[in-house]
């Protein structure tokens, strides 16, 4: 199980990986969509690390409770509220439940406010593999990286991608590649 502290420093160290990836998710969000992706994570992430910066001997629920609500409010794209609804679903059980259940529930949430289904070219195709690695207890990096890397061949559905039909084919996710941090961040807590 994840404490509250490990927690908050499993996000901190999100928020961090973001900032530093900004400009890159902007460029990858401007072949495939609009070009916001990276400023709109950033906006969010630094909005999460106000929020729990000073929440020392927080539960993790309401750690995960404050950055859902950052993200909702702060990102503005489509990415605010499915992060966000991520957040919450995995906050209802992080208290009494281990990391696999966490992060089902996470995916879970991310599935009910997408309506996506499975290779749309969204966030929830490289959470899945990476959730269910996860429970096989064979999470590792390459895992992540190949799950960022099969939403390439994908064309994209749902989302403003989707307004590429074919065209969206040959370019990674960018919120895939975004989720990956959050799941790089947190083997980086949990190893
Ligand atoms: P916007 O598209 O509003 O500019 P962002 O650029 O911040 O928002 O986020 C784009 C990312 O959001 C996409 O790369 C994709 O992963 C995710 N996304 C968009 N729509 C959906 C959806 N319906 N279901 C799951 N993920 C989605
Ligand atoms: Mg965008
Ligand atoms: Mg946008």
């Amino acid at each position: 199980k994840l404490t509250g502290k490990q927690t908050r420093a499993w996000l901190l160290n999100f928020s961090a990986k973001i900032q530093e990836k900004k400009q890159d998710l902007n460029d990858l969000d401007q072949a495939i969509g609009d070009g916001d992706h990276g400023s709109n994570m950033a906006r969010g992430v630094h909005a999460v690390e106000e929020a729990i910066k000073n929440e020392n001997h927080t539960p993790a629920s309401e750690i995960l409770k404050k950055a859902a609500m950052a993200m909702v409010s702060k990102v503005g794209g489509a990415s605010g509220p499915l992060y966000g609804t991520a957040f919450l679903e995995m906050a209802k059980v992080i208290d009494t439940e281990e990391l696999p259940t966490v992060l089902a529930a996470g995916l879970d949430g991310v599935k009910k406010r997408s309506k996506a289904d499975a290779d749309e070219k969204t966030m929830a195709d490289m959470w899945a593999p990476v959730v269910k690695a996860l429970q096989e207890k064979k999470l590792t990096k390459d895992v992540i990286n190949e799950s960022v890397e099969a939403t390439k061949e994908l064309k994209a559905t749902k989302g403003r991608a989707s307004y590429l039909n074919e065209g969206s084919i040959g370019h990674l996710d960018p919120g895939s590649v975004s989720s990956s941090y959050l799941f790089f961040a947190l083997l980086e807590e949990v190893d």
